[in-house]
């Protein structure tokens, strides 16, 4: 492409015949603005108008152009008043039926009328019947309409934007693609040394398949002319991460060195030494943190591999050099933990630490606005609240997010907004217990180092998981009292999936109830997500404190509760839950030195699916595994309980079906970013410019 050439992309749809203002208006709000845009603007299916049906091969469902004769035509009155056509042709006959129609409908098709009639068809009352098909009229002596010699595209369109005016858009663009040159940005040679059309000639198969092509193969993705479109935009989106990051660690960020006395200090009141694995992920950390570019760090450790107090550690890089490190977590629960311990740990070493959640009083809250303002407050714990506008920090150098694994980049740059209001980019570690699908891990999470703590602290016997039926509940129940009555402690969750919280917390006191009447002489406390979040780290703390036996629960205690005492976890109908939330509500229990036990008590019938995900349960309790396991069984959608592309929205590539090129992407964008810099924003413009992640970039 000569530079001199005008690109499609610089070509307003305006510039279209028949694109007025209105049309216009209509078209950006699809995000299309340019011929470009019309251009990737792709077919969401086809219909195959280039061969005539016999009638007589029509199945229920079959989208079809047929040839026939009338034989009648009718009103008729059945439910609402219709006309009635029956059509034949030397294979059999079929009805065609409109509910609104003129008069002169009605007289034009006398018997023996040829027509084409193209639609759906479906069940009648005494034959198929197609309902308003689109429909052409031949009167004696006229040739038939002559086939489409194209499949034809349906596209993806809004209100007031009929299908006959998208694709003459297309077509439209399409000719202007013989004079201009849709911009190829990959080089040829990237896209032809895997077998892929070029660009121009895959957009044009895409929009106008021959009849050869198997729409199937374009529909479902495997075609090499979608493929070739794939592959572009996932490096687009790539493209788009590795910006965001340059530009995110470009950011000045305060350098923190290690803090060696007061790391020293706190690592001595532990009854524990770092494992390896814990050490190692500290100093790699500490090398980040020690640099003026901020950091952007994953942490990824199973359930109980000790994140905490590598969190710990990396705030207090933060305290020593005099400035702020918050710590957020996704519940109430979770972070009122933390804030515990926190407090416990680093008040004996002077360093002031702060709470901050949703529920806080307002008088307390006001205080605590102060003190994190005025930066007398090093350490501050909390929820989102942390990060509400009203925060303002006073010099906030790292921000550590715990459990939370819908922290997309979107939030990522809010909270970068939200330090660099108080002086400098905060430098930012995530950590989780789910392992991150490769999928995610290479787009949404692409801009992102990553550190893996590999080893559990020594001493804990492996949790030993039973699968029992509801049928059994009496043996369980006893085998609860057995526990508690030897001095353990016991969580017992209940589960309910897509109720609401409140139908959620209504059963769990059911149960706590009923459990209670067994169990007279156990102290049963209830903890659900509709109790105040105070009320709720209260019974978590007496729990903590022994005061109580056996918690009831919801799954509010999924993430990060940490009860080393308590060594028995019923879960009541596991198999709605997904494994790796399981493998979450699991890890409560296994956390001191004492043998545990995991009960799923499933409710009878098991699916054979259900069967084999909780068998996965009791064959591994290592969380990758599992995470492996339960991506196979599902699917990546699920795995997170929720869509994980979630900041990734794409055109056509689906990160699932087509994951098997990421390699590849990764390596094709370093090769294109290498030799064509100057080429990475027009390519993320063809892809994202509507893209709401940049929006606030
Ligand atoms: P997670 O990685 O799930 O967040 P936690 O940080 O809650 O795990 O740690 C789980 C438990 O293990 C806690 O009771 C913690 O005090 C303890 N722990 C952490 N590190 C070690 C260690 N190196 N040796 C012994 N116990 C440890
Ligand atoms: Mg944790």
């Amino acid at each position: 492409m000569s530079i001199e050439q005008t690109s499609i992309a610089q070509v307003p749809v305006s510039e279209l015949k028949g694109v007025g203002k209105a049309l216009t208006e209509k078209l950006a709000k699809i995000h299309i603005h340019s011929l470009q845009d019309v251009l990737f603007h792709l077919p969401a299916r086809y219909e195959d108008r280039t061969r005539v049906c016999p009638i007589g091969h029509i199945r229920l469902g079959d989208h079809v152009l047929i040839q026939a004769e009338v034989v009648s035509c009718e009103v008729v009155f059945g439910r609402r008043r219709a006309l009635r056509i029956v059509v034949k042709d030397g294979s059999g006959q079929i009805a065609l039926r409109f509910f609104r129609f003129g008069a002169n409908l009605r007289q034009q098709l006398t018997p023996g009328t040829n027509l084409q009639a193209w639609g759906e068809a479906r069940r009648g009352s005494s034959s198929l019947e197609m309902y308003h098909p689109e429909m052409k009229i031949v009167s004696e002596g006229d040739a038939m309409p002559p086939l489409a010699d194209r499949l034809t595209a349906i596209y993806p369109t809004t209100d007031g934007l009929p299908q006959a005016r998208m694709r003459s858009l297309a077509d439209q663009a399409l000719e202007r693609l013989g004079t201009l040159e849709v911009d190829q940005l990959l080089p040829v040679s990237m896209t032809s040394a895997r077998g892929l059309p070029s660009l121009s000639a895959a957009l044009q198969l895409i929009h106008k398949p021959t009849p050869d092509v198997s729409t199937q193969d374009l529909t479902e993705g495997s075609h090499p002319a979608i493929q070739r479109l794939v592959i572009e935009e996932l490096i687009a989106h790539r493209l788009s991460m590795l910006k965001l990051r340059t530009e995110y660690r470009r950011e000045g960020a305060l350098a923190l060195p290690r803090p060696e006395k007061l790391e020293a200090s706190f690592l001595g009141q532990l009854s524990f030494q770092l494992t390896n694995a814990q050490a190692r992920v500290v100093g790699e950390i500490s090398a980040d943190l020690n640099r003026t570019e901020a950091m952007l760090r994953l942490v990824q450790g199973d359930v109980g591999s000790g994140k905490t107090v590598v969190a710990v550690i990396s705030a207090l890089h933060a305290v020593a050099k005099g400035s702020q490190a918050v710590v957020m977590a996704p519940t109430e629960i979770l972070a009122e933990q933390h804030y515990l311990s926190f407090k416990e740990w680093l008040a004996p070493l002077g360093v002031e630490v702060v709470w901050l959640a949703g529920k806080i009083g307002v008088k307390q809250r006001r205080e605590t606005l102060v003190q994190i303002a005025d930066g007398s407050a090093k350490l501050i714990v909390g929820t989102h609240a942390v990060f509400q506008p009203d925060v303002v920090y006073h010099q906030l150098a790292l921000a550590v997010i715990d459990e939370q694994h819908r922290f997309g980049v979107d939030q990522r740059l809010a909270l970068r907004q939200r330090g660099i209001e108080s002086g400098c980019a905060p430098h930012q570690l995530i950590m989780t217990a789910t392992p991150i699908p490769r999928t995610l891990a290479m787009t949404a999470y692409a801009d992102l180092d990553c550190s893996v703590i590999d080893e559990l602290p020594p001493g804990r016997t492996p949790i030993q998981t039973l699968l029992v039926s509801n049928q059994r509940r009496e043996e369980v129940v006893e085998r609860v009292n057995a526990a508690c009555a030897g001095g353990q402690q016991a969580y017992w969750v209940c589960t309910l999936i897509d109720e609401s919280e409140a139908v959620e917390a209504e059963a769990a006191e059911e149960t706590c109830q009923l459990l209670q009447a067994a169990l007279p002489s156990l102290s049963i406390a209830l903890v659900h997500g509709r109790m105040k979040a105070s009320e709720k780290a209260q019974v978590m703390a007496d729990f903590k404190a022994k005061k109580h036996h056996l918690l009831v629960a919801t799954t509010v205690i999924e993430v990060g509760v940490d009860v080393p005492n308590a060594s028995v976890m019923i879960i009541e109908n596991p198999e709605r839950l997904g494994l790796s939330q399981l493998h979450q509500l699991r890890g409560r229990v296994g956390r001191g030195t004492r043998e545990s036990f995991c009960i799923l008590m499933y409710s009878t019938p098991l699916s054979q699916n259900g069967k084999a995900r909780l068998g996965v349960m009791r064959e591994s309790t290592d969380g990758f595994v599992i995470a492996e396991k339960d991506l196979e069984l599902r699917g990546a959608g699920e795995l997170l309980g929720t869509r994980q592309t979630g900041d990734a929205s794409f055109k056509i590539a689906n990160l699932e079906r087509d994951s098997y090129h990421l390699d590849d992407v990764a390596e094709l964008t370093a090769q294109f970013l290498q030799q064509y810099p100057e080429r990475a924003q027009s390519l993320i413009d063809r892809w994202l410019a509507g893209a709401e992640v940049f929006a606030n970039a």
